[in-house]
């Protein structure tokens, strides 16, 4: 019995002495911070808007999960905290941690800033992403957002948009002489050049203004968006190629001392989850818009057309003009408007016998298909 005791307090101590040693090697390890970080994005779009106002929603959920909680985003749609076109200034000050929207909204302080979203006639998604990522294009956005405490990442892109909605028929240049249009960014600058009214108002005045006849064309994005906000009960004519936004990439932003301030596994999640939204927004829209611009044609009686040639020619010149012209004086935006130039140039030599040769190829033999 004794026997038994003495050993029963032997392997005791020695559960205890392992249970210690345990504890000890644990503190001599790195113990992973797990410090909670609650941040507040705010956005340029209508709460929930479909693509482009889910995705920062989407965003948000997938840094939860991959932070297992250790990064928890809440998502505000535009108004609620800061109005649409207050978000740059918002993350840039530091009052909120993140921001999504367009680079090309903030035209008016940052001019450079347009390359990043879309400039007229200029890089399809996939030449965007090209350029951005692997062609010199992010290290120039970052260099250009530095200037406002902010750290851009490319979040989304809608792919080539529509030339817009239009309460008349264009015939020719003649019929968009005075036109007020909703159209912002640079495609705006080009529309007014050539004879136009350019306004830039958010998403969700759009219907509103055209409706009461402030505006007598809009453009927004493509079918998937335009059907849910219901243009077509307030202009009858669609008309395509969206010549001012062939590719806009998105914007996540964040305030370089909010960025900094998460430690290096964080940053490496908020970077990969902005790449994963930048190619799945574009996914998105590739799958709805088909269905959505059937809709429109054949329950609503919208009518497609394409804009007139000379029309698109003139504002492929006054394009060119001045988009050359707009980096000014700065050293950096003249560097980003050669870095686009060199690369649109370059992608042009290789789409032509790539994607449009093969698109023109399946075209012409759609025929065939079963
Ligand atoms: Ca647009």
């Amino acid at each position: 019995m004794r026997k038994l005791l003495i050993l029963l307090l032997c392997a005791a101590l020695v559960a205890c002495g392992g249970k210690q040693a345990n504890q000890a090697s644990g503190a001599a390890e790195k113990v992973p911070e797990q410090k909670v970080y609650k941040w507040r994005m705010v956005t340029t779009w209508p709460k929930n808007l479909p693509g482009v106002g889910v995705a920062p929603e989407r965003l948000a959920e997938v840094l939860r999960k991959m932070s297992n909680g250790r990064l928890q985003i809440t998502v505000y749609g535009a108004g609620e905290i800061v109005p649409a076109l207050g978000v740059f200034d918002a993350v840039s000050l530091g009052n909120v941690e993140m921001g999504h929207g367009a680079a090309y909204y903030w035209k008016g302080k940052v001019p450079a800033a347009q390359f990043f979203t879309a400039v007229p006639f200029g890089l399809t998604a996939q030449e965007m992403n090209g350029w951005l990522h692997h062609g010199g294009g992010m290290e120039l956005w970052e260099k250009l957002y530095a200037r406002y405490n902010l750290v851009p990442l490319a979040a989304g892109n809608t792919g080539v948009q529509m030339a817009g909605w239009f309460n008349k028929e264009i015939k020719s240049l003649d019929d968009i002489q005075g036109m007020k249009m909703r159209i912002p960014g640079f495609g705006g600058e080009v529309f007014e050049a050539a004879g136009g009214t350019a306004v830039n108002i958010p998403g969700g005045e759009i219907f509103t203004s055209m409706q009461t006849g402030v505006i007598d064309a809009t453009e927004w994005i493509g079918p998937y968006n335009d059907l849910a906000f219901g243009f077509y009960q307030v202009a009858k004519y669609y008309y395509y190629p969206g010549w001012q936004e062939p590719g806009p990439t998105l914007e996540m932003i964040v305030n370089k001392k909010a960025f900094d301030s998460l430690p290096p596994d964080l940053q490496e999640m908020l970077r990969a989850a902005a790449g994963m939204i930048n190619e799945d927004l574009l996914s998105e829209y590739t799958a709805r818009n088909n269905a959505a611009l059937e809709e429109l044609v054949q329950k609503h009686g919208v009518i497609v057309k394409r804009l007139p040639d000379d029309v698109l020619r003139e504002l492929r010149r006054v394009s060119e003009d001045l988009v050359s012209k707009l980096p000014g004086d700065d050293p950096l935006a003249k560097e980003i408007y050669e870095s686009y130039r060199k690369f649109r140039k370059d992608a042009s030599a290789y789409t032509e016998i790539s994607e449009r040769a093969f698109l023109n190829a399946r075209a012409e033999t759609d025929d065939l298909a079963q």
